[in-house]
């Protein structure tokens, strides 16, 4: 179900820009996840961090 379902940021732990997004379901626990993405503004790899 749609309520069941948010939206959560991977923001950059260098610059803090969130680049991307991803639904989620509810229940799963927010914060633990990191993954090392490209950053438009860093113009480089770095380390993002899950974030409401
Ligand atoms: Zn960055």
């Amino acid at each position: 179900m749609a309520k069941d379902r948010i939206i959560s940021h991977l923001a950059c732990e260098k610059c803090r820009a969130r680049n991307y997004t991803q639904v989620v379901t509810r229940n799963r626990k927010l914060g633990d996840l990191k993954l090392s993405k490209h950053c438009s503004s860093c113009r480089a790899h770095t380390m993002h961090k899950e974030t409401k």
